[in-house]
């Protein structure tokens, strides 16, 4: 792996404990503990390779403009962000959960119009549309289990996992909307002038994610 450098965007938090181990396995090693550290661009063993850190949901945004010519999201975000701007090769199987809709274990199907809070509005706003289903859409970045019994909303589309914390809050899911882990994606120019160290990363990381599963 020389020439071309590379930057390659991962997602910080409980992904990356997942993330890290199958670069491992592709020959990619951070040059010193990237959890323990507050840099957000790291070298790696790879002289021409960097690692850069960040919020899941910047990753996309990263990777379309070229900022980062590959990165590892999870699809919930990918799907949220919209995914025309990158090629997304390869599925890291890691991270995996659902995301659903979900209400009070008692809701009734009323005829009005339906509160739905979500932080996801782009993917909630295409998925209840798809079901010719009119619904009202309030964005909230947290606490969502609680707008139900708050009154805010009638039910809510997010990530479910176990379904402790929806059980834990007095809901149900209901609908799958998109079954979720997390993807590479790659910068669309960034695939074709880098083509050679992109195909021997990604061809890599498959094995990893192979031996893996
Ligand atoms: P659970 O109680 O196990 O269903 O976990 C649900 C909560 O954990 C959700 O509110 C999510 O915010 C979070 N969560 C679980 N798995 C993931 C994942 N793979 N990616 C992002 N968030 C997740």
């Amino acid at each position: 792996m020389k020439s071309a450098n590379l930057v390659i965007a991962l997602t910080k938090g409980r992904i990356l404990e997942e993330t890290l181990p199958l670069f491992a396995a592709a020959d990619i090693v951070p040059a010193e503990d990237i959890s323990k550290s507050r840099k957000l661009l790291f070298d790696t063993n790879l002289e021409n390779v960097k690692l850069m850190l960040m919020r899941g949901s910047d990753v996309p945004t990263y990777v379309e403009f070229g900022s980062a010519d590959m990165g590892v999201a999870g699809k919930d975000l990918i799907l949220e962000h919209g995914c025309e701007g990158f090629y997304e090769p390869l599925d890291l199987r890691i991270a995996k959960c659902q995301l659903m809709t979900a209400a009070p274990v008692d809701a009734q199907a009323g005829s009005d119009t339906l509160k739905v809070a979500t932080k996801f509005t782009n993917i909630a706003k295409r998925y209840f549309a798809e079901q010719g289903k009119q619904v009202e859409l309030i964005k909230l970045n947290g606490a969502l289990e609680l707008a139900p019994s708050l009154g805010l909303a009638d039910s809510i589309v997010d990530i479910v996992d176990t379904g402790k914390t929806l059980k834990a809050n007095g809901l149900e899911p209901n609908d799958l909307i998109a079954d979720i882990s997390s993807r590479v994606i790659v910068n669309k120019a960034s695939m074709k002038i880098k083509n050679a160290i992109i195909r021997e990363i990604l061809s890599k990381l498959s094995a990893a994610v192979k031996a893996n599963s």
